[in-house]
C-alpha cells in the first residue's frame, strides 16, 4: 500500500430536529406534499431538487415559489450526516466517517478507477454476523441504517466529488456496492428502499446493472432481491468446505454451501453478461491451497460466476495473515485454467483502513447498544 499521509477534512454538524427529505421515496414525498396542500406536480420538482441537484438549502430550489420554499424549510431538513472525518488515501480512495443523528457512526468508502469508481455503502452500524476475518464483525450489531442514512452516504460522496447534476458520462462515481459495514439482507427492507431511490431515473439515477449487493449468504432473501431490485449479487464465500466456512462465515451453519450455491444458481438476473461475484479473502495456510482452488472451480462450474480474490487486510488483533503473493497467483491461475475470471483485487485505501473488512467505527468500538 501507498504509505503517504492521508488528507483529512471535516464538516459542521447538521441541524438535528427537523425530519429529513433525504431517504423519502416518491410516495413518502407525495404524501408530505399532500399534507402541505401542495399539488401533485410539486413532488416531481422537489424530487428533482433533492435527488438530481443534491440541493443542500431550500433557497436553491428556484423553480419553487418563495413561500413554498419557506414552508418546506420550516418543516423539513436537507442536512447530511456530520462528516466526522474525511480521509483521502494516496491512491485516491476516500473514506468518510459519518455521524448519524443519534450519534452512531458509519463509514463509507469511494474507490476510484481510471474512468469509473465504486462507492461502498454501509447498511448497518456494526454487523449482525461475526465473520472471523472481519473487523466490522468483531463487536456485533449496533443498529440497522434507515433508507435515508444509506442514501445520505452517496449524497456526501457526490457533494465531495462535486458531481451533482453532472451528465452520467462525466461522473467518477458510477457504481455502488453494498459491501461496507453490515449484512444488507438483515436490513433488507431499508436497503431495498434506499436502492430504489438510488436507481430512480429522475434523481440519482444509478442503473441496477451498476449496483451490487453483497451477502454473506442469507439464502431466503436472494431470490427476492433479484426479483424486486434486479441488482447484481456478490456472495462472500471465502471457503469451499462447510467445516471451514462455518468458522470463517458462521452464517454457513444456518445456510450451508450447497443451499447457498443453489440459491446463487437460481438468482434471477444471473447470466453470462451479469455474473455473480464470489468474494474470496486470501488467508495464509487457511483457504489458499491448490486443492481449495480446484474445489472452488468445481463448485462454480455451472454458475455464471466470477471470483474476486481479496488479499486479506490485517487489522489490529486480526487472527489471520494474508496469503503469500505466490500462493495467490497459483490460486488465481488454477481458477483461470478452469475458465473462471479471477482477478486478484488490489488492496485499496489500506493506509486509511478503508480496505475490505477493515471498517469499524467508533460506535462499534464503544460496543453494541441495541439489537
Ligand atoms: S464480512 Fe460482512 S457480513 Fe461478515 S461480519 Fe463483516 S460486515 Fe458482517
Amino acid at each position: 500500500m501507498n504509505p503517504a499521509a492521508p488528507s483529512t477534512a471535516k464538516s459542521a454538524a447538521p441541524s438535528p430536529s427537523l425530519p429529513s427529505l433525504i431517504g423519502m421515496s416518491r410516495e413518502d414525498m407525495a404524501a408530505a406534499m399532500a399534507a402541505l396542500d401542495m399539488p401533485a406536480f410539486r413532488t416531481g420538482q422537489l424530487w428533482h431538487w433533492v435527488y438530481f441537484h443534491g440541493a443542500r438549502e431550500f433557497s436553491q430550489m428556484t423553480t419553487l415559489a418563495k413561500d413554498f420554499r419557506a414552508l418546506l424549510a420550516e418543516r423539513y431538513s436537507l442536512s447530511r450526516p456530520e462528516i466526522v472525518d474525511h480521509q483521502k488515501s494516496a491512491d485516491g480512495t476516500h473514506k468518510w466517517l459519518l455521524r448519524l443523528a443519534d450519534g452512531n457512526e458509519v463509514e463509507t468508502v469511494f474507490i476510484p478507477e481510471e474512468d469509473r469508481g465504486a462507492l461502498c455503502l454501509s447498511s448497518q452500524v456494526g454487523c449482525t454476523l461475526k465473520c472471523g476475518f472481519c473487523h466490522t464483525g468483531t463487536q456485533g450489531l449496533v443498529r440497522n441504517l434507515t433508507p435515508g442514512e444509506m442514501v445520505a452516504q452517496l449524497m456526501v460522496a457526490r457533494d465531495t466529488l462535486d458531481e451533482w447534476a453532472a451528465p452520467s458520462g462525466q461522473r467518477l462515481l458510477t457504481n455502488v456496492v453494498v459491501m461496507g459495514m453490515g449484512e444488507p439482507f438483515y436490513n433488507y427492507d431499508n436497503t431495498a428502499a434506499a436502492l430504489k431511490i438510488l436507481m430512480d431515473h429522475e434523481g440519482i439515477s444509478i442503473s441496477k446493472r451498476r449496483i451490487t449487493l453483497s451477502t454473506a449468504g442469507v439464502v431466503p432473501l436472494m431470490a427476492r432481491c433479484g426479483a424486486d431490485l434486479g441488482v447484481n449479487l456478490a456472495v462472500s464465500l471465502h471457503a469451499v468446505r462447510d467445516e471451514l466456512r462455518n468458522k470463517l462465515v458462521p452464517l454457513n451453519r444456518k445456510y450451508p454451501l450447497a443451499q447457498l450455491l443453489d440459491a446463487a444458481r437460481a438468482y434471477p438476473t444471473a447470466s453470462n453478461a451479469r455474473r455473480i461475484t464470489f468474494e474470496y479473502v486470501m488467508l495464509k495456510g487457511v483457504n489458499d491451497s491448490p486443492a481449495d482452488a480446484r474445489e472452488l472451480a468445481r463448485l462454480l462450474r455451472d454458475i455464471p460466476a466470477k471470483v474476486n480474490l481479496i488479499p486479506f487486510n490485517p487489522w489490529p488483533g486480526a487472527p489471520y495473515e494474508c496469503s503469500t503473493k505466490g500462493a495467490m497467483r497459483r490460486f488465481a491461475g488454477i481458477l483461470n485454467d478452469a475458465g473462471l475470471s479471477a482477478p486478484l483485487r488490489d488492496t485499496r485505501g489500506g493506509d486509511i483502513m478503508a480496505a475490505c473488512g477493515q471498517l469499524k467505527s467508533a460506535s462499534i468500538k464503544a460496543g453494541p447498544r441495541s439489537k
